[in-house]
């Protein structure tokens, strides 16, 4: 019998739930490594049919890449990767790594970053904006080859074949948006946070995930299998027969209560003693509005219109985004949508419109900041996001808002493409709701002034947490100080809940502790009683919702309230659920 290699644990952060085990596959995010060395000149001709097969493999990912655009978002999106086929096949790119490699005995991974870099700086400096943004396609296509080269894959989206476990060091929103997900069992990462838009879309999509798991890319070998556990937050490195035996149990274990949740999903989402509860789901595809739906949602609380931008990797036009929105509210088939304008920025970065790298992109030039610099953009958002309207129950949401100057103003964007839609005969809902996230302290510290120029508030604790604690979200060195349990979050959540009742204004709660049942009675106790969380999430919050009154939801809020560290909340909110729910546990 072959002998078993040795199996190693490591703890992270649990992303998203679900328990998973495949081989592995290493994806790549960021740059290159690029190896250098010499080589003879004997060598030269094995070096450069390396080269040619790279070429080739390249072109049919970027083939297969092409084909599933296509599918899944049109043939004029498809034809981004034309360019990247024209330049493979360009002869002069293959005459040029020959001369490289001729003049300089360098390796051919060398050879082809030097003289793909050289492309790429030369498109770079061009006046010609569409010839500058071949720059990034040249960027795209150096990565590609190189990781072929090197044996790793490049790119999400360039991995075909059996479905397996993704292990990567890091990973973007924008890679997160180019996977296929029916090709990924599970995700493992080195870095991140749970709160990284990345690991929000892989819950929302059901992928267990589990992040901030240091070290775990150097420790893998080829070969190796992955178990990576979701709800713990660990991975184990080539399981063991005794462990996989012991994750099999797990598995039929959360079938169970899988199977529990779902006899009680018709039952009305009310508390014990009967008060309703309001559960929307956060999304940002019409998929992910038709499982909010199926997992018994009310309505869309949050629609992350960036992760369209973010899916196409360009900015799309008013009547492109009209299509994409009128698919939304298809989709959500008569129930309430809020849709959110453009958040990019901090994690989400569009590689197309090539911005200036910033210090601090969560502090930086993100969200509403953005949009209220580029007119045309959020013009163009607004007027496609207006005329959805016409056609079903639309609310729309303005993110990271500090001040009410700088929600005056989107307002008046909002006027402007009323009216400009007006001029143009075109209908919309004149009395669309409109509402800003609260997530930042200078929104919790003048609510008031906020609720006199809005209908409802939706509070964004993933950005807020981090602002009021100053830890950076997706920054896992500190990951352990983002600690929604904390006194400052509960206090500032308070007041907003005070002040939202006090001045008549609806409020939802966005951040992802919406779907973190734990959370829930404390939630309730506070004063809330709307929730937007990813749909796969709540069916358990209805179980939990309903083994309690909001009386003891209060009590618990008023014994919370006196505690003066993150860990004390923390733990009693663990045992008012364990106890709650024990019927889940046995
Ligand atoms: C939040 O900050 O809580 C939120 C819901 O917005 P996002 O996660 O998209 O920043
Ligand atoms: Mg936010």
């Amino acid at each position: 019998m072959p002998k078993e290699k040795k199996e190693i644990i490591l703890y992270g952060i649990p992303g998203s739930p679900g328990i998973s085990h495949g081989a592995v596959f290493r994806f790549l995010h960021g740059d290159i490594e690029v190896p250098h060395y010499q080589v003879s000149e004997s060598e030269q001709p094995s070096e450069l049919s390396r080269f040619q097969d790279a070429v080739e493999m390249t072109r049919d990912q970027i083939a297969e890449i092409r084909n599933a655009v296509s599918k899944n978002l049109g043939e004029k999106e498809a034809g981004i990767f034309d360019a990247h086929l024209l330049v493979l096949e360009d002869k002069a790119l293959f005459d040029d790594v020959e001369k490289d490699i001729k003049q300089t005995g360098d390796n051919i991974e060398k050879c082809v970053y030097r003289v793909t870099q050289r492309y790429h700086d030369y498109f770079n400096q061009l006046e010609d904006e569409y010839l500058r943004e071949r720059a990034s396609d040249l960027k795209d296509i150096s990565k590609r080859l190189l990781g072929n080269l090197v044996g790793v894959t490049a790119s999400g989206t360039a991995f075909l074949g059996e479905p397996r476990i993704l292990v990567s060091e890091d990973l973007s929103p924008s890679d997160t948006a180019s996977l296929d997900r029916s090709k990924i069992l599970g995700i493992a990462t080195d870095s991140g946070g749970r709160t990284s838009h990345a690991v929000i879309m892989a819950r929302a999509s059901g992928v267990p995930a589990v992040v901030g798991l240091r070290g775990l890319t150097e420790k893998l070998s080829e070969g190796d299998s992955i178990l990576i556990d979701g709800f713990e937050g660990l991975a184990i490195i080539n399981p063991g027969q005794t462990t996989l035996f012991r994750y099999g149990k797990v598995g039929l274990r959360r079938k169970r209560i899988k199977d529990l949740l779902n006899e009680e999903a018709s039952l009305p989402t009310v508390t014990k003693d009967g008060t309703k509860i309001n559960f929307l789901a956060n999304a940002d595809s019409p998929e992910e509005v038709i499982s909010g739906i199926e997992n018994g949602c009310e309505g869309v609380g949050l629609f992350r219109t960036e992760s369209i931008f973010l899916r196409k990797n360009q900015i799309p036009s008013e009547d492109q985004q009209f299509e994409d929105y009128s698919e939304i509210v298809s989709a959500a088939g008569g129930q309430v949508i809020t849709i959110r304008t453009l958040d990019l920025g901090g994690d989400k970065i569009l590689d197309s419109i090539g911005r200036e790298k910033e210090e601090n992109p969560f502090m930086g030039f993100r969200a509403i900041r953005y949009c209220l610099r580029n007119p045309a953009i959020f013009l163009d958002q607004l007027r496609a996001i207006l005329r959805v309207s016409a056609f079903g129950k639309v609310k729309i949401m303005f993110p990271m808002i500090s001040g009410v100057g700088e929600l005056v103003r989107a307002k008046e964007f909002l006027f402007t493409a009323k009216r400009q839609l007006t001029d143009r005969g075109i209908e919309f809902d004149e009395e669309i709701e409109v509402g800003c996230m609260i997530e930042t302290p200078s929104a919790v510290t003048i609510c008031d002034m906020l609720a006199d120029e809005v209908d409802f508030f939706s509070v964004g604790t993933n950005d807020l947490v981090q602002y009021l604690l100053a830890v950076d979200r997706v920054n896992n060195q500190i990951a352990y100080l983002y600690e929604p349990h904390h006194p400052a979050v509960i206090r500032a959540l308070l007041h907003i809940f005070q002040v939202s009742k006090q001045k008549n204004v609806e409020v939802t709660l966005c951040g992802e502790i919406a779907g973190d049942p734990h959370f829930l009675p404390l939630l309730i106790g506070l004063g809330l009683d709307s929730f937007s969380a990813t749909g796969t999430l709540i069916p358990e919050l209805k179980f939990f919702g309903r083994r309690f009154t909001t009386e003891e939801a209060q009590e618990l809020k008023d014994r919370i309230t006196k505690m003066r560290r993150s860990s004390e909340v923390k733990a009693c909110l663990k045992a008012f659920y364990d106890d709650r729910v024990s019927e889940l546990m046995n």
